[in-house]
């Protein structure tokens, strides 16, 4: 059987008649972007596309720790003991980044940048490079330990960030749906109010077509695997979802996820397929999804609930998969 999965508000605004869809796509963040834009008849704007790309470009010259001179790479090599003035939209992401680490009890953290690294999921000493080996147990704890003890400290009156020494942060759990969500500001700042935004598989939709139908998009799953199909009515919604499948290898007959428990030090083995949840904003769905594939679908779930997400759970069960949602998700289903 189909699922479908429905916003609780419709908007009353309607597209012009006669409107069309503009097509724009990319690459940012070392994957895909696209943008599906109406636009009315007759209107031509010759710099929309290159205004996307722009906001693009800002995340990533703000907040990459792939590029040596972005804002974030600095911070992440600056002196132990050293305050930093962020620009507004990195402070608010690390901020927002920073929140969802103490809620989820660590399970999410930005300042685990040096744990991604040794485990090859970073932008040097990666785990499909020849000479790759992964850490011992004894490098990986430290590691941990390291983390856990030396907090970076913020302060939202200067809008500034404190380096103990040797934090890398890695907002790559969150930057993705933080840039979806400035590629939809600017849509609205252009009054393009009926969109559907992309970047890396996650989504956010607002309005609806030239028909009057929603943005519908298919949840994403693990290859290969049935699930029962479901669709989602991206009308004022976003949709993030964070898998085991997405960067991965194996190691003597271990499956090791770019997905890291800070909390331990290792990639999670918590039997999560996949984790997907809808919200409002994509820089939410996008770091709940992330949050939720480390705690699990037991923990996962109460977190869930105690922060109102609209989490799916899909679980590795012999050769398939279980599904486990939470009531909000369950609320959306028409
Ligand atoms: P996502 O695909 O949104 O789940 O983000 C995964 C990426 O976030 C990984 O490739 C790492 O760079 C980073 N990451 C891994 N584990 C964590 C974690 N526990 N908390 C925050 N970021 C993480
Ligand atoms: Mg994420």
């Amino acid at each position: 059987m189909r699922r479908i999965l429905v916003p609780p508000r419709l908007s009353e605004q309607l597209p012009a008649p006669g409107s069309h869809i503009e097509r724009f796509a990319g690459t940012t963040m070392g994957t895909s972007w696209s943008v599906q834009v109406l636009a009315r008849r007759g209107q031509i704007d010759p710099t929309l596309e290159t205004g996307i790309i722009a906001r693009l470009d800002k995340v990533v010259a703000e907040m990459s720790h792939w590029l040596p001179s972005s804002d974030l790479s600095r911070f992440n090599r600056a002196n132990a003991g050293s305050w930093h003035c962020l620009p507004p939209n990195l402070y608010k992401v690390l901020a927002c980044a920073a929140r969802i680490a103490k809620s989820s009890g660590g399970a999410f953290d930005p300042y685990a940048g040096a744990l991604v690294n040794l485990w090859g999921f970073g932008p040097v000493n990666r785990y499909d490079e020849p000479h790759f080996a992964p850490p011992t147990a004894a490098a990986a704890s430290a590691a941990r330990d390291n983390i856990s003890a030396n907090r970076v400290r913020l302060d939202s009156v200067t809008r500034s960030a404190w380096q103990p020494g040797d934090i890398h942060i890695d907002l790559s759990a969150i930057a993705k749906g933080f840039a979806v969500d400035q590629v939809a500001d600017y849509l609205l700042a252009c009054d393009r109010p009926h969109f559907l935004v992309e970047v890396g598989g996650e989504l956010r939709g607002e309005g609806m077509k030239p028909d009057h139908q929603p943005w519908w998009v298919e949840l994403e799953g693990p290859p290969g695997v049935a699930t029962e199909p479901t669709a989602v009515a991206l009308h004022g919604l976003s949709v993030a979802t964070s898998g085991d499948y997405r960067r991965s290898y194996q190691l003597e007959r271990m499956h090791l996820a770019h997905t890291i428990d800070p909390r331990s030090g290792r990639p999670i083995d918590n039997g999560v397929a996949s984790v997907t949840v809808i919200h409002p904003e994509c820089m939410y769905a996008d770091a709940y999804s992330t949050a939720l594939t480390v705690l699990g679908h037991v923990e996962g779930m109460a977190y869930a609930e105690l922060e109102g997400v609209a989490a799916r759970f899909l679980v590795h069960d012999g050769g398939g998969v279980r599904e486990y949602i939470s009531s909000h998700f369950e609320d959306l289903l028409g």
